[in-house]
């Protein structure tokens, strides 16, 4: 199974106009090839090369040769689906990198041929865990929006398809709790909360400073928190996938995008999900379980907090506190988080179609 990682590049000044400068000029070339293709009635790659590769090398000198090839590919693939009108390439389109021009010394940053010869790029990888280079298959597109450069990567993932699951593993997630699974298994929030609150006020401290050490020194207290973020979250998702491989269960998540319901789901959950990287922790989850073949379902958020895991009674006054649930109805009493769960797990039911 193939699959796209979209990595950010995190390039200085020189090298984003470096980057943009090629970009620009594959997308020329391009146009400059699709006008001949066009004229010519020639689509086939092979063909094209023969008809326009010499040609375009001395019409763009500054174009890395490889670059030429990917732009007469690139052209031929779009004249596939279309071939009645001659087709335009927007300045920004995505630019296509192969093994030739595209390569990763370690995942920490990527080595790209431009105009101006190789750049060495860093990458934000982190978010994703650590990836084996050699599933890596070498085709890139380079894209770019609102002045960030993105690298969507083609992974290629083990082809074993996802396990039919024979139950299912709920995933409630929250501030005091960041994730509380429906056997009860919980991880707190309140070291991540220290380190928050710590940061916080030290970035405060710093702002109002203002002055250029304070400036960097802020940098650098932003980078520890965000890192401490992510190994935690990193540590939680490794946790619950392995959990639900170990036990054939598939992993129920809110579905927080209110693909069903609307916006307003999203809305009234922003309070209780904004702070903590949510996304992130999300993120990590899908990725590790669509390494390990773990389907995961999404379930309708709505009132997990205040429905009876036992009875199914649905009060507001079932929440009696932040960690407390206890039923009006039948006298059923929990954990709130742990409640919560479990109500995620079984509203997925596991014929609902798997979603990675
Ligand atoms: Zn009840």
């Amino acid at each position: 199974m193939k699959i796209t990682l979209k990595v950010k590049l995190i390039t200085t000044d020189e090298q984003a106009k470096t980057l943009l400068g090629t970009m620009e000029l594959f997308n020329k070339a391009c146009d400059w090839i699709s006008e001949k293709a066009f004229e010519a009635k020639v689509f086939n790659a092979y063909d094209l090369h023969y008809l326009l590769y010499k040609e375009g090398r001395d019409v763009f000198p500054s174009l890395p040769s490889q670059s030429m090839i990917r732009a007469i590919a690139k052209v031929s693939d779009s004249y596939k689906a279309d071939r009645k009108k001659r087709h335009f390439f927007r300045d920004h389109s995505a630019m296509e990198y192969d093994r030739r021009t595209l390569s990763f010394k370690d995942l920490s940053h990527a080595s790209l041929a431009t105009i101006g010869g190789r750049i060495k790029v860093p990458l934000v990888f982190g978010h994703y865990a650590p990836l084996d280079k050699n599933k890596m298959l070498g085709q890139a597109d380079l894209t770019y929006s609102k002045g960030k450069f993105f690298l969507n990567l083609v992974i290629d993932l083990p082809d074993d398809p996802p396990f039919k699951p024979k139950g299912s593993l709920g995933i409630d997630r929250g501030i005091v709790n960041l994730s509380t699974d429906s056997e009860g298994e919980s991880f707190s929030g309140e070291t991540v909360d220290k380190v928050r609150e710590r940061s916080t006020a030290h970035k405060a401290r710093l702002q109002k400073k203002g002055t250029k050490s304070a400036k960097r020194r802020l940098k650098k207290v932003s980078g520890r928190e965000a890192r401490f973020k992510k190994d935690t979250n990193h540590v939680i998702s490794k946790r619950i996938v392995s959990k639900a491989k170990g036990t054939c269960r598939a992993i129920v998540l809110e579905d927080l995008k209110g693909i069903r319901d609307g916006i307003t789901v999203m809305h009234s959950q922003r309070e209780r999900f904004g702070k903590w990287a949510f996304g992130q922790l999300r993120s990590f989850i899908l990725y590790k379980a669509m390494m390990s073949g773990v389907p995961v379902l999404f379930v309708d958020p709505r009132n997990t907090s205040r429905q009876c895991s036992c009875c199914g009674h649905l009060d507001r006054k079932n929440r009696k506190s932040q960690s407390e649930f206890h039923c009006v109805q039948c006298g059923f009493s929990l954990n709130a988080d742990h409640n919560a769960a479990i109500n995620i797990a079984s509203r997925a039911s596991v014929n609902t179609p798997i979603a990675v």
